[in-house]
């Protein structure tokens, strides 16, 4: 056990201290700037009702009769611009915090960042505007129905944007790699875990280190350049991590977890968005379709990509030990798992804490923390000798 520990130790010991304290520093400052980022959203939607921003707007509209799809697209408009320029004000202050702290090239100054954080409210604005109206139509239509039909719409959307392309192998799939020692070990691995996959590939793509996708009875493995000219032992355990994944199903469960949690949050919106706006101020809020309701249907509707997000990365954590845990026992590459993890974390710009609060963890981790997952190779190790 000391072992594991010294040897856990020794890899963390190739980052600079310097490193690791700015990166535990910024993911505190990550934490503070989520519970800002929450409370402001909360108080934003609460004036926007407490004010009847969106009743006012409905009765001035339809002074001389009822225009409901101008009016949801007006209600819709005037909330999302409200909540998400509140949220881009946070988000640019917390960008700019951490890359004060992180330092390196590339430090802007605070209202860089508020352009580059604004710049996706214009988007998203345009999107609620379209795409309310219709929702609301559905609303007034089938008051109790339309989650049965708004909900597996949107998990079968997710599935499409998310694990089709995987399944499918989305994307140029470059030429069968050259024979040579990264080519034959991985080759190996895929012949030994029974891997579906006719060759190893190689790709061009600086930024890819590898990536095992496919689906329906066939898989592809492609190895990215950095990878390729680096020792086998690290190729090895990295492709062996995702063929983990592949096995196992995960990027297919994963889009269903968030399916599902979407599914959750239409009957959320259906059963709550009326008490909710009325206990924000709004009496006169009858269902989710009204004018009045929908700075909290929009809460609601951001509560429910948050819970989905937090629990796709919790499904993820544990996926990932289990893929780690599937490098371990076909690779056989401690070293080169630990290796590879460690150079992710070096490259990755965010510098996650190594060793975050559970808290930090289940809000930003779609991976186990670095050092966990170093102690996890080393333990593998120690109970494995050659
Ligand atoms: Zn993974």
């Amino acid at each position: 056990m000391e072992d594991v520990q010294a040897a856990t130790d020794a890899w963390l010991a190739r980052l600079p201290v310097s490193e690791r304290l700015a990166a535990q520093a910024a993911t505190d400052t990550r934490l503070i700037g989520w519970i800002a980022g929450a409370v402001v959203v909360v108080a934003a939607a609460a004036l926007l009702t407490r004010m009847g921003v969106t009743t006012r707007l409905a009765k001035r509209l339809e002074t001389t009769g009822p225009r409901p799809w101008l009016t949801a697209a007006m209600a819709a408009g005037v909330t999302a611009v409200a909540l998400l320029s509140a949220k881009a004000f946070v988000d640019a202050s917390v960008a700019w915090r951490v890359r004060t702290i992180l330092g390196g090239a590339g430090a802007a100054g605070w209202p860089a960042h508020f352009v580059a954080a604004a710049a996706g409210v214009l988007p998203s604005v345009l999107l609620a505007v379209l795409l309310f109206p219709p929702l609301a139509w559905l609303m007034r239509r089938t008051p109790r129905r339309w989650p049965l039909i708004v909900g597996p719409a949107t998990a079968a959307l997710i599935l499409a944007l998310g694990w089709l392309p995987y399944a499918l192998s989305a994307g140029g799939a470059g030429p069968p790699a050259p024979p040579g020692a990264v080519q034959a070990g991985v080759a190996q691995l895929v012949a030994e875990t029974q891997l579906p996959a006719v060759a190893v590939r190689q790709s061009a793509d600086l930024a890819l280190d590898a990536d095992v996708t496919g689906g329906f009875g066939r898989a592809r493995v492609v190895v990215g350049p950095r990878l390729m000219a680096g020792p086998p032992a690290e190729a090895r355990a990295y492709v062996g991590h995702l063929i983990g994944h592949y096995v196992h199903g995960d990027v297919l469960i994963v889009c269903l977890v968030a399916g599902a949690v979407a599914w959750i949050g239409c009957w959320a919106a259906l059963n709550g968005a009326a008490p909710l706006a009325r206990a924000m101020g709004a009496r006169e809020a009858r269902g989710p379709a009204d004018p009045a309701a929908t700075p909290a249907l929009a809460l609601i509707f951001a509560a429910t990509v948050t819970v989905a997000t937090l629990a796709g990365a919790a499904y993820l954590r544990w996926a990932n030990v289990r893929a780690d845990a599937f490098s371990l026992a076909h690779a056989r590459e401690p070293d080169g798992l630990a290796a590879v993890i460690e150079d992710e974390w070096r490259r990755d710009p965010a510098h996650d804490s190594v060793a975050p609060s559970p808290l930090e963890a289940a809000l930003f981790y779609s991976h186990p923390p670095l050092q966990t997952r170093i102690a996890h190779a080393m333990a593998w190790k120690a109970a494995h000798p050659r």
